[in-house]
């Protein structure tokens, strides 16, 4: 009897085996960490010819091709690059399908540094930048220009979580022969199929639920058939890679990265719930929630929400009043990023940077990241907050 191979398997079970060969590794589970420049050639015609698998360290190692092709069969696509922070992916994808005098749409919800980057440097370097509303599905044809080469996602959005309908978008792309970038991090390939969806390139900063830890700065871009060999060359031309202990964490985070994904989609559920049945709180803005833009559009294509989500509280809350309930805190902190172990909590206002949609929630919005702690607990340092944000 043949054994079967990873594809055979369901992709819980795939996750723990992709990117690792025990019985190449002296039998030991885990793959080694690779660390290393210089790769020797064992004859002169393998130099110039270039006959190896591994030429140099920028162009790759076995600890890096572990993760790249652990991500692409996750992800469904032709390959995955890697990039030392989850902007850096934002910039590797932009920079692979862009060049100067295009056009660029960019939802009006996106994470504020692509926001800066495009104003930064794409703008300086002759890119037109149209922002979008997250909500404006097939409409988007309306703002196509006869330069405009690529179409930006980001779904849910950042902050906001406006869910965007992405067959929709990716369907106009098509007629026009425009790129499509999708950043997928909120979601993962676990509960988005953006390839599937059509998007061309699909980015995620594995600083978030890939690492898991809080301890990890990490991007991921992966390409379908046809964008696959340009994303490979731009990345080649700049080789800005992640070192290999990095590399490393990230693909052991890759093992445990469904079953936490779950705990984050159950714990921030039960959260999210409570605090919809608080007073103080008049919205919550989570895709699986009715009270989100594009909560239809979540039901239809994704198959999880993960563990971030936003609240709207009462309008007779002051900035000082909510500042009662933040300092106070003793199990959520007051932090960026996500994904990790570890509750969050941050104050925002989505008005200070939006340019083409009114941002009037009405009331203050916080974004909150569910961790591992106690539901029970976090539910009473959240309450305390708000019985001091009431006195
Ligand atoms: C955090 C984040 C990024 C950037 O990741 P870094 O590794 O922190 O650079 C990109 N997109 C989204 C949606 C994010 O939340």
């Amino acid at each position: 009897m043949t054994k079967k191979t990873v594809s055979d398997f369901h992709i819980d079970t795939q996750i723990t085996q992709l990117g690792r060969d025990p019985a190449s590794q002296s039998g030991f589970v885990n793959a080694p960490v690779y660390r290393g420049s210089t790769v020797v050639f064992p004859t002169m015609d393998a130099l110039l010819n270039n006959r190896a698998e591994f030429n140099y360290g920028t162009a790759g190692t076995p600890t890096i091709k572990n993760l790249e092709q652990s991500w692409s069969a996750l992800a469904g696509a032709e390959g995955t690059v890697l990039s030392p922070s989850g902007l850096g992916a934002i910039v590797l994808a932009l920079l692979t399908t862009l060049k100067s005098g295009d056009n660029l749409l960019m939802p009006d919800s996106v994470y504020r540094p692509t926001r800066n980057f495009c104003r930064g440097l794409l703008e300086k370097m002759g890119i037109t930048i149209t922002y979008y509303d997250p909500m404006i599905g097939g409409d988007i044809e309306s703002l196509i220009k006869s330069n405009t080469s690529t179409i930006f996602l980001e779904s849910p959005g950042s902050q906001s979580f406006e869910v965007q309908d992405v067959p929709a978008i990716t369907a106009v792309a098509k007629k026009y022969n425009i790129a499509t970038i999708i950043d997928n991090t909120w979601a993962t390939p676990l509960f988005f199929r953006a390839h599937d969806m059509g998007c061309d390139l699909s980015l995620e900063a594995g600083t978030k639920y890939l690492g898991g830890h809080s301890d990890l700065l990490m991007g991921i871009v992966s390409a379908n058939a046809e964008w696959w060999p340009k994303l490979r060359e731009t990345y080649d031309l700049m080789a800005m890679l992640p070192g290999a202990e990095d590399c490393f964490l990230a693909l052991r985070g890759l093992r445990t990265l469904s079953i936490r994904l779950k705990e984050a989609q159950s714990r921030a559920l039960d959260i999210a719930h409570w605090l919809k049945s608080r007073p103080e709180v008049i919205r919550v803005l989570h895709p699986a929630f009715e009270d989100c833009p594009g909560h239809e559009i979540w039901k239809r294509d994704f198959t999880g929400s993960s563990g971030l989500f936003s609240v709207v509280l009462d309008p007779k809350f002051t900035q000082d009043d909510v500042g009662r309930l933040l300092d106070g805190l003793s199990i959520f902190g007051m932090g960026y990023s996500w994904g990790g172990f570890e509750s969050l909590i941050t104050p925002f206002d989505c008005a200070e940077y939006r340019t083409v949609t009114q941002w009037n929630p009405g009331g203050r919005t916080l974004r909150l990241q569910i961790g591992l702690e106690d539901v029970d607990d976090l539910k009473r340092d959240l309450a305390d907050g708000f019985a001091r944000m009431a006195h």
